[in-house]
């Protein structure tokens, strides 16, 4: 479909369905070509073909020739791809520098490499921008092939195989092809989903923060708000940090996260400091560290770098770890706590109680906030046992000139027994759920009280 002027429909029509910059088909319209692709496979013999193309460092081509070379570029691509493809194909973008070839009756694998290598070497072909500049770009390719006579793969689940292929080839080296194969599949495929999941929320704006408030129980005030991240995925909504932090750990890619983290819930604090009155006790805001990025050398310093950027006073700032944490990061980790409370930051033990630490090193560790597991609250008045193991680390925090900080309340029977019992701050869903930062912002301009 050319862009037709003939009517305003179908104007409207036409720009709903397609990407604007290149013309090219949007997600959309991909993905009804790819159902109708998928209904007349089950007639044919042959396969439906998804290529999934994102190119190699196009970051760095936009960021140092700048946005407009990016675009020019981007438009190149689409041209070049949509002249190797048979006009019966679809080439679309899905955004950023991801492209995706849909190709009908590919008689096999052999087929569809042989594709792949054409589109790859239209894309070889140097780029002439601006004055007389030449740039070369490469792309990392992913393919998933349906499968003739077995059961139909859904639009979806296609496009998926082929993201999670093209996220093998990118790790495997760039600039290369990757068939998406049962081994891929194979007990790991959540696992690759996950990963195909979060590598694409970092490099597409996609991660959010949350944020719960910490209430002081001495005064009912706002005493501080615990960052807590999501996933946005464009089909599932927000995704909790359960199902990706464990990948994210696992692949190392929690180091880039806790990187986007920790500079994001800066700059949150600094401007939440601004609407304070100034002689307001400042709030803290609170950001979760797992071992691995403690043991990431240089972790200390590039947390040094971002809070001096966020204009935020690092004092304003907590790091919270759990027992666990620091049992995995050991000898190194220790090290990097003691580089960060140098930096003047807050450091809090999170879950306490659900770990095997011993309390000689809980007396070691350089910690201002003890944090209850939210397992001991609950069972808070009305669970004996539970009661006195609150009573014990609420005497044990004091004991040690701890802040005392108690998670998981959701009920005002648990909230007063914790005055009684003389803790400090409290978080939970009978204060307050996580929400948005405006949400905070909210409760600093009313001053509200708990
Ligand atoms: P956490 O640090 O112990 O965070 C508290 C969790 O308890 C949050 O879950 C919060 O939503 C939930 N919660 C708060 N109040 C209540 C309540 O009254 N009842 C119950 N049942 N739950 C409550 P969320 O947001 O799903 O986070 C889960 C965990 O993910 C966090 O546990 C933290 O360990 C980890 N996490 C979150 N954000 C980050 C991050 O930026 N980096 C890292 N490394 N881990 C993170
Ligand atoms: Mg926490
Ligand atoms: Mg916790």
């Amino acid at each position: 479909m050319t862009l037709a002027s003939e009517s305003p429909l179908r104007r409207a029509l036409y720009r709903a369905l397609h990407d604007p910059l290149t013309g090219l088909a949007n997600r959309g319209l991909l993905m009804e070509q790819l159902a109708q692709a998928l209904a007349r496979a089950r007639r044919r013999p042959g396969s439906v073909a998804v290529l999934f193309l994102d190119l190699d460092r196009f970051k760095v081509v936009n960021d140092s020739l700048g946005h407009g070379v990016g675009d020019d570029l981007l438009v190149e691509v689409a041209r070049r791809l949509e002249r190797t493809m048979r006009s019966a194909d679809t080439v679309a973008r899905l955004g950023g520098d991801e492209f995706v070839v849909l190709a009908e009756d590919v008689a096999g694998l052999d087929e569809a490499l042989s594709l792949a290598r054409r589109l790859r070497e239209a894309i070889a072909v140097p780029v002439r921008v601006g004055a007389g500049q030449r740039v070369v770009v490469t792309a990392s390719v992913g393919i998933a092939l349906s499968t003739p006579g077995a059961v139909a793969a859904t639009p979806s689940s296609l496009l998926w195989d082929a993201d999670v292929a093209m996220y093998r080839a990118k790790d495997t080296g760039r600039d290369r092809v990757q068939l998406f194969e049962d081994g891929l599949r194979a007990g790991s495929l959540d696992r690759f989903r996950s990963e195909a999941m979060l590598r694409h929320a970092l490099d597409h704006d996609g991660l959010r923060l949350h944020y719960q408030p910490l209430v002081d129980l001495g005064s009912g005030a706002l005493a501080g708000a615990e960052a807590l991240v999501r996933l946005q995925d464009p089909e599932r909504g927000l995704i909790p940090p359960a199902e990706f932090i464990p990948v994210a750990e696992e692949t190392g890619l929690v180091v880039p996260l806790g990187a986007w983290v920790v500079s994001e819930a800066a700059a949150q604090a600094a401007a939440w400091r601004s609407l304070q009155p100034l002689d307001a006790p400042p709030m803290t805001v609170s950001i979760n560290l797992s071992g691995r990025q403690l043991t990431t050398p240089g972790f200390a310093v590039e947390v040094g770098a971002a809070i001096a950027r966020s204009g935020a006073d690092a004092s304003h700032l907590c790091f919270e770890i759990t027992e666990n944490t620091l049992l995995d990061a050991t000898g190194a980790g220790v090290t990097t706590l003691e580089r960060l409370k140098e930096l003047g930051v807050r450091l809090a033990i999170d879950d306490f109680g659900t770990g095997h630490s011993s309390l000689t090193w809980l007396r070691r560790l350089p910690a201002d906030f003890l944090k209850i597991d939210r397992t001991f609250v609950a069972g808070l008045g009305t669970d004996p046992g539970d009661t006195a193991i609150v009573r014990a680390v609420i005497d044990l925090g004091q004991a040690l000139g701890l802040t005392t900080i108690a998670e998981g309340v959701e009920t005002p029977e648990q909230l007063d027994a914790l005055r009684d019992l003389g803790c400090h701050w409290a978080q939970g869903y009978h204060l307050a759920r996580p929400g948005p930062p405006e949400t905070v912002t909210t409760f600093i301009k009313d001053d509200t009280r708990w």
